[in-house]
């Protein structure tokens, strides 16, 4: 298996050489160059598989350059900090099912993907005989659960900037409370956006980048997005009966459309899914996009902060991807479409608007702060269970799609008690901690604080980075 670049440029690469590269050289992203398919029988085949198994059957039809031992070996380190289901199901009613993504060491569904991604980025550099230096920026979950996944890995170290007083409690003490050598925390005496101008301005220092092994996994980074489809088979075979060859419907709580993306893979792999549902916050382009064909991204100041906050996206990354299929995978017009974007500020796919439900079964809603407080009482009072406000904007919009027959799986990217706040202005409940979370959130902290300057940066990257 071999991948190409959504904007043509790109000679073919195995899956481990795209990994420790961000964008393609074109600018494009990386995409199987034919995808992968599954037959019915082999999906009844996967029925008695554990996750970590599964996982190494679905991830080596995209890894073909990673021997199956190795590849086991990596899915089962990944998912051994999960409890031993890693994705349990649960009803909460109406033909509702969450689909649990939640249950890894930062409460997010970016662990899914993360813990994959540490075990499979640290044996692509051992095979190089490199080392890699991540610089990224975060508000929150992305960056917690990239700490996570990497903390005493030998070949990676990792430089993370956060906005001074911009993260919850809670999320500071989920990345702060490590003392790993390889994991460095700079709070920046900024917002977001700064934090964010900072990792530009050096990743885009081709010479500094090359020298200091700079690198990035966001949410375009492909071992993200193959990880994350393993979970929609797992879904499917726990969510259908042995033989039949039943639809599901999936909702997904959406902010880069990675996430969803996975989800679209899968559906395209030969998956039954009937309907992926998209569900966005405020923050709605995407919501914009599905319904009416029209992509206009925002900017960062036109962005909300929402009770939902790992949604709060202007642009979604991962949308070319999709356009490429849209597109009947021509790379000439993906990049037509992203230079109408740059030039007129949006791009047109109103006339392929049928297809977008008839071909690729997406559609999409919005919910909005009142919409995730009536949602998380309506779900307590109901069945006693709390949902976070990501899951729960799920839920309000798959209400909208339920459709008779037609499981409708909605994933649960976190736990509430990573947003105690909403949870209490909702349901009036102060949420109990456990011991071990009880005892992160009193550890000593471990952070360097710095002022909004490329050049305090640089210095201490050359000072700290692995080489
Ligand atoms: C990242 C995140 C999302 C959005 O996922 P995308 O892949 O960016 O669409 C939704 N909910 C939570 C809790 C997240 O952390």
């Amino acid at each position: 298996m071999q991948y190409i670049s959504t904007r043509g440029g790109m000679q073919p690469l195995p899956y481990c050489e795209t990994l420790l590269e961000g964008l393609a050289p074109d600018g494009g992203l990386a995409v199987p160059e034919t995808m992968p398919t599954v037959d019915g029988e082999t999906l009844e085949r996967w029925r008695a598989l554990t996750y970590p198994q599964l996982a190494t059957e679905v991830l080596g039809l995209f890894a073909s350059d990673i021997p199956r031992a190795d590849l086991a070996r990596m899915t089962a380190a990944a998912y051994d900090p999960f409890p031993e289901e890693v994705v349990p199901l649960r009803s909460i009613g109406d033909d509702l099912t969450l689909v649990g993504l939640s249950e890894g060491p930062t409460l997010a569904f970016k662990d899914m993907a993360m813990q994959f991604l540490g075990e499979v980025v640290e044996y692509a550099l051992e095979r190089r005989g490199s080392v890699l230096n991540i610089l990224g920026a975060t508000s929150g979950d992305t960056g917690s659960a990239a700490e996570h996944a990497l903390r005493g890995k030998d070949r990676i170290s990792v430089f993370m900037l956060s906005p001074k007083g911009r993260m919850s409690a809670f999320q500071r003490a989920q990345m702060f409370s490590l003392a790993d050598d390889n994991i460095h925390n700079i709070v920046v005496d900024g917002v977001f956006d700064d934090c964010q101008n900072l990792v530009k301005v050096l990743a885009g220092d081709l010479d500094f980048k090359r020298t200091q092994h700079l690198g990035a996994v966001n949410s375009i980074n492909l071992a993200r997005i193959t990880a994350q489809t393993v979970y929609y088979f797992w879904a499917w075979l726990r969510a259908t009966d042995a033989g039949g060859w039943t639809e599901v419907s999936f909702t997904v709580p959406s902010g880069n459309f990675g996430n969803i993306l996975s989800g679209f893979f899968a559906k395209q792999m030969g998956l039954p899914i009937r309907r992926l549902v998209l569900a966005a916050n405020e923050n709605n382009v995407l919501d914009e996009f599905f319904r009416t064909g029209v992509y206009r991204p925002r900017s960062a100041a036109q962005t909300l902060a929402t009770s939902s906050p790992s949604m709060d996206i202007s642009k979604a990354s991962n949308l070319e991807r999709f356009i490429f299929e849209l597109v009947g995978r021509d790379a000439s017009r993906v990049v037509s479409a992203w230079s109408e974007l740059e030039t007129q500020g949006y791009f047109d796919f109103t006339a392929e608007l049928a297809r977008f439900v008839d071909e690729f079964g997406i559609v999409s809603g919005t919910s909005t702060h009142d919409d995730r407080l009536a949602t998380i009482k309506a779900v307590y009072e109901a069945t006693g269970d709390i949902i976070d406000p990501h899951t729960a904007d799920g839920v309000k919009v798959a209400r909208e799609y339920v459709e008779p027959g037609v499981p409708m799986l909605v994933l649960e990217t976190a736990k509430p008690q990573k947003f105690a706040d909403t949870i209490r202005e909702a349901i009036g409940i102060e949420l109990e901690y456990s011991a071990e979370l009880r005892s992160m959130l009193d550890a000593p902290q471990h952070k360097t604080e710095m002022a909004d300057d490329e050049h305090d940066l640089r210095a201490f990257i050359e000072a700290h980075a692995l080489r």
